[in-house]
């Protein structure tokens, strides 16, 4: 054999044994597959339609692919009523974010750029998420990829919770303004209301039936970008009950007859009467704010010292221990909390929408005006300081300047807790 052959031969088994070599390497590299990133679009919680993991070979020479693919290859969200469509994912990841109506892009960015779009017509979307996290110690390099479509329908909608009410009952307005861009106004002689926002496009607004309220029909109007919703009210009566009550001399000689008291009355609390945060700020049920029986029902003709005209009960009277907690009933911003000749030692909390819940007569108080609380914190102790015989908690909701039942707060059926199409 010549000498040239005999290289040639070298050469080509050297070469074998480099293949060889390599397929073994690529044979032998396990690709290190890792759980997709949480991704939930408008509620919905996705799971990648392709996942594809890349693993380097002979230092990078080579990659080593496992590619996964889900069977359903786009999630299809149906119809969405509603302009904002939160994406929730880890922000800090590599991500891109692409989206269409039809064939023309009106998006493409990271998910924290998203937050700062809004949609602004109907029409039929696709959306498409790519996130590609780098190699790591326990993973390959991976490219997960996510695709949605669905229908937007936005329409402006006004629902009134009901036509009908009780004195005493709360009733909700929801709002969602769909493209228009202004906010929607209210009005309504049962008393005066603001609209809370709930998310961009979304508004509630409560609506007082006073406990003493006229009894017959009764409009609610909105005002959307110049349209009308108009809805009438049929309000029918409660039942309420009577009592009859000596309260002594002294005790009103230093409350109802204090000369002073008028004034601190106007000037502490119904000044409160008119004010509405426009923000709402519980989500939970109305708790009782203290346990023990109703000494004094709400609504009910009180007969004090054998007065044949009776005065009207606007709240419940709670019947507990000096000293016994008292809770926030739900939670909300602090905006009374001192010592007034009437009612002693009390609290009024803001709600939201100028909904109230005022507590009277406490032994001692331990939150201050101007502090936000939470649902369930203690705000004081019972006592009977003020115009009270016994020790007892008065405990009343109101909306303005009208006394609300708290039983239907307390155990969730009021209108108070209409949602609308916020929760769909
Ligand atoms: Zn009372």
């Amino acid at each position: 054999m010549k000498k040239r052959n005999v290289r040639i031969w070298i050469l080509v088994l050297v070469l074998l044994l480099c293949a060889g070599a390599a397929a073994y390497a690529y044979a032998a590299t396990a690709v290190r597959t890792s759980e997709p990133p949480a991704v939930t679009f408008a509620g919905h919680t996705a799971a990648p339609v392709r996942s594809s993991f890349a693993e380097p070979v002979l230092g990078g020479l080579l990659q080593k692919r496992l590619v996964e693919e889900a069977e359903d290859l786009q999630i299809d969200l149906g119809t969405l009523s509603i302009r904002s469509l939160p994406l929730e994912t880890d922000l800090q990841l590599p991500a891109l974010w692409t989206l269409w109506n039809g064939e023309s892009q009106v998006f493409q960015g990271t998910p924290l750029e998203y937050q700062a779009f809004s949609y602004t017509e109907n029409g039929s979307y696709r959306a498409t998420l790519e996130i590609d996290l780098p190699e790591s110690t326990e993973a390959s390099a991976a490219d997960f990829f996510y695709e949605f479509v669905f229908e937007l329908d936005v329409q402006p909608k006004v629902l009134f919770s009901s036509d009908r009410a009780l004195q005493g009952d709360l009733l909700s307005v929801y709002v969602n303004r769909g493209f228009e861009t202004t906010p929607p106004a209210i009005e309504t002689d049962l008393g005066a209301v603001v609209f809370l926002p709930l998310s961009p496009d979304e508004y509630i607004a409560y609506v007082p039936v006073n406990y003493a309220q006229e009894l017959g029909k009764w409009d609610i109007k909105v005002q959307l970008s110049g349209q009308a919703y108009t809805q009438p009210v049929i309000v029918t009566s409660r039942t309420y009950g009577k009592q009859h009550m000596i309260i002594s001399q002294s005790t009103t000689d230093a409350t109802m007859n204090n000369p002073e008291g008028p004034a601190n009355w106007a000037n502490r609390i119904k000044v409160l009467w008119e004010t509405f945060d426009e923000e709402k700020y519980w989500t939970e049920t109305f708790l009782e704010p203290c346990e023990g029986p109703i000494s004094t029902e709400f609504g009910l003709y009180r007969y004090t010292n054998d007065n044949p005209v009776p005065a009207r009960h606007s709240g419940i009277d709670i019947a507990a221990p000096a000293g016994m907690p008292v809770l926030a009933s739900n939670s909300g911003k602090v905006v009374r909390a001192e010592s007034i000749i009437y009612t002693g030692n009390t609290v009024v909390i803001e709600h939201g929408g100028g909904l109230k819940t005022y507590y009277y007569h406490m032994d001692s108080l331990n939150v201050e005006e101007g502090q936000q609380i939470e649902r369930g914190r203690e705000i004081g102790k019972v006592g009977s300081t003020g115009y009270s015989t016994g020790t007892h908690l008065h405990f009343e909701v109101k909306l303005g300047r009208s006394s609300l039942s708290p039983w239907e707060l307390f155990d969730g059926s009021s209108e108070v807790y209409f949602t609308g199409d916020y929760f769909n």
